[in-house]
């Protein structure tokens, strides 16, 4: 019997990244019934909500899926729908790793890092008010609960993968009682594991030179929700840019596995737009799921694309003059 999964498309680049994604799962002989749900602008425009009641209760009910970015409209009131969907899937951690990519040529050919981003909470709360006129305020939240979950979850996924090392970066130093609040909960859940895994801190600025420097001194990277959003995207410019970094929303009962890039209006509906990150993604998903003979399959075959670095096969963000399909094509062709 065939797994389900369910497929947002989103809005932007998404259609056209989670098409790509679709094809190359489809063709690696993993057997997936997929159901295409709404949500972002394009939900909004169609069903009238932009986060649809069934979409949530769809993923929540088949507890995967694989997700194209969802831009939400700006300044018309409505909350972030990726907030929303973390939050009401719980969500609560971000997992991207971070790698160099055969046949990318960038500083570094030695990057491997794996982000874990705290999903709920911080600055990302929505809670804004304004003072008086010109003065507006945004909360930071930390609890302890959502700390402690996080820093376990962080933990056991890097010890489950024979990871060395669990850096975290904060502001402790200014931010005494939220970041405070953090390294408390960290460092807590830490002694259950100090006999398995190396631990250490970083404020954030220096943390950030340090990484662009060598980024081979860092392994698993443990950050609240603010400086996990920023420092994925900084640290997808040191393998090749946002194109090639996956990522996954994990939960306790749910996973939605997405890239860590945006809906890139910029380059929407050209037909350019690099769906490595997405199927990579889905490389992702398919372990979790179980089948990972599949998922070895995809790996090897955009791992055969990429160093052989035809141009025409490659989209223009790593270097190439091809375009989506082609990109695709290639890849579903390298598994044949
Ligand atoms: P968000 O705030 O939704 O995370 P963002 O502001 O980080 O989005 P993106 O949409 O991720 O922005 O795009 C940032 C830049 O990276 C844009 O120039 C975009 O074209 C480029 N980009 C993002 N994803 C891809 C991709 N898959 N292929 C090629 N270029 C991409």
């Amino acid at each position: 019997m065939s797994d389900i999964v369910c497929l947002l498309p989103g809005d932007g680049i998404g259609p056209e990244v989670t098409t790509a994604a679709r094809e190359v799962i489809d063709a690696s002989g993993a057997d997936i019934e997929w159901v295409v749900l709404p949500a972002g602008a394009t939900a909004l425009e169609f069903c009238g909500s932009i986060l649809p009641a069934r979409t949530i209760a769809a993923i929540e009910g088949h507890g995967v899926a694989l997700k194209g970015p969802i831009s939400t409209p700006v300044g018309k009131g409505h909350a972030s729908v990726n907030v929303q969907l973390r939050k009401k899937l719980n969500l609560f951690a971000a997992v991207r790793p971070v790698r160099t990519v055969d046949g990318i040529k960038t500083r570094f050919d030695n990057v491997d890092l794996i982000i874990i981003r705290e999903n709920t909470e911080g600055l990302y709360s929505g809670i804004e008010n304004e003072i008086v006129e010109g003065v507006v305020q945004s909360l930071k939240i930390a609890t302890s609960k959502a700390c402690r979950r996080i820093a376990r979850f962080a933990f056991e996924y890097a010890v489950a993968r024979g990871r060395k090392k669990v850096t975290v970066f904060h502001k402790a130093n200014i931010l005494k009682m939220s970041d405070g609040l953090f390294l408390k909960c960290v460092r807590k859940e830490y002694e259950q594991f100090a006999d398995r895994i190396a631990y250490d801190e970083l404020i954030i600025d220096n943390g950030c030179m340090q990484l662009v420097r060598d980024p081979s001194k860092f392994d698993v990277l443990l950050l609240e929700n603010l400086y996990g959003d920023i420092i994925s995207d900084l640290a997808a410019g040191l393998v090749g840019g946002l194109g090639v970094v996956p990522g996954a929303n994990m939960g306790r009962t749910c996973a939605v596995f997405e890239a860590v890039h945006g809906s890139a209006p910029d380059i929407a509906r050209k037909g350019i737009a690099n769906p490595l990150a997405c199927i990579m993604s889905g490389v992702m998903m398919l372990n979790y799921m179980g089948k990972t003979e599949q998922a070895k399959r995809i790996r090897n075959a955009y791992d055969s694309v990429l160093s052989a670095g035809r141009p025409e096969d490659l989209t223009p963000d790593i270097g190439g003059n091809g375009t989506t399909q082609s990109f695709t094509q290639a890849i579903i062709k390298a598994m044949k």
